[in-house]
């Protein structure tokens, strides 16, 4: 991380690729430790909230100008002196981005069994964190009733697309946004009854035809909030997960709140750190299985080689990526 950006974090700029140094890694010392090549990093949206002045406080700590960038993984152990953790098991938990790590210890890091034989970089999507946000905030808040209508923005992502999936299950009708028509097919094949690209087709007209809705899951905030707060149904709760569309920009002033006390809406922020205690147990029992049954589905949006995680940080606030974005790092 080089220096904190006022708009869109700029490869070569914001983030830069270097190399710091180069290790034996036969011999490289362990103190008790534990020696990973890392697989697998991903690339979340919130990654750009950590780009501030570190005097913000904020529920993720800031990057230090200097310092690697860090977030989920999934590396695998060449060499251990930890009696808890054996050559070739895989560990999931907060990286730098960076080639191999020395682990002083495991506490805050996940053995993998994978008994489904996922690929690996499923566990920082569909089965990892942003997986986890749609389990967590659907089970914690949905409360989802027969008839009810869905609203999911940001569709064709790892969140949207599982939430799109999870009210499916329930029967529920989905009407679904993103911002390709590539992305609206994607989110019409796994089961959205209306798909649309909010970039050519007006969010206030499809929800006005195909309201009122009932469960907002928000992912964008800014207007498209606005429009789900004039649409919503009496009693509609609200979601609130993500604000992608502010996070690059001045923020938008709502014009509708006055709607959350005549329609006796339910507004609950969240944040699946806070959930996934009470989840966890649950998540990593069904989940992996249902992915690989097929009845979960996801898109990937894979980049080879560290070099590329700055452009892959840029994308994913720009809506280029297609699908949940990683960095493979290295090959197993
Ligand atoms: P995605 O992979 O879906 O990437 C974000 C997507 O947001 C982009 O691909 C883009 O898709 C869309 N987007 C970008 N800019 C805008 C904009 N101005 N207006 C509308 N859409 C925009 O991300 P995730 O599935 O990983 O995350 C989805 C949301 O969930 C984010 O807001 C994220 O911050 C939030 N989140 C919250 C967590 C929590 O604990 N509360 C945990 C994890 C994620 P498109 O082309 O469709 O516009």
């Amino acid at each position: 991380f080089n220096e904190i950006p006022t708009g869109f974090p700029e490869p070569g700029k914001t983030t830069i690729y270097d190399e710091y140094q180069t290790i034996d890694l036969s011999s490289a010392p362990l103190n008790g430790g534990v020696l990973v090549k890392i697989l697998v990093v991903s690339i979340d949206p919130y990654l750009r909230g950590k780009m501030r002045d570190a005097s913000i406080k904020s529920y993720s700590p800031a990057f230090v100008p200097g310092e690697p960038i860090s977030n989920h993984g999934v590396g695998v152990v060449l060499r251990s002196e930890n009696a808890n953790v054996k050559q070739g098991d895989h560990l999931y938990g907060f990286y730098n981005f960076q080639e191999y790590a020395v682990l002083p210890n495991i506490d805050n890091f996940r053995i993998l069994k994978n008994e489904e034989k996922l690929p690996w970089a499923a566990y920082v999507g569909v089965v990892g964190m942003p997986g986890q946000t749609a389990w967590t905030g659907w089970k914690e808040y949905a409360a989802p009733q027969k008839d009810d209508v869905v609203f999911v923005t940001a569709g064709s992502g790892p969140v949207g697309s599982f939430v799109i999936q999870l009210a499916k299950l329930h029967g529920l009708k989905v009407i679904a946004s993103a911002g390709s028509d590539d992305k609206v097919a994607f989110i019409k094949s796994i089961g959205a009854d209306v798909a649309f690209n909010y970039k050519t087709t007006s969010t206030w007209d499809v929800l006005k035809e195909q309201g009122p809705i009932n469960i907002y899951w928000d992912n964008v905030g800014g207007e498209t909030l606005d429009a789900a707060l004039f649409n919503a149904a009496k009693g509609a709760r609200f979601i609130e997960c993500g604000m992608i569309s502010q996070y690059n920009s001045a923020p938008y002033t709502l014009k509708h709140l006055m709607t959350i006390v005549g329609k006796e809406l339910h507004l609950h922020g969240f944040i699946v750190g806070t959930l996934m205690p009470k989840y966890r147990d649950e998540f990593y029992r069904e989940v992996p299985g249902k992915v690989a049954r097929g009845e979960i589905k996801y898109i990937e949006d894979a980049k080879k080689g560290l070099e590329w995680a700055g452009h892959a940080i840029l994308e994913v606030q720009q809506g280029k990526n297609h699908g949940k974005s990683v960095v493979i790092v290295n090959e197993e």
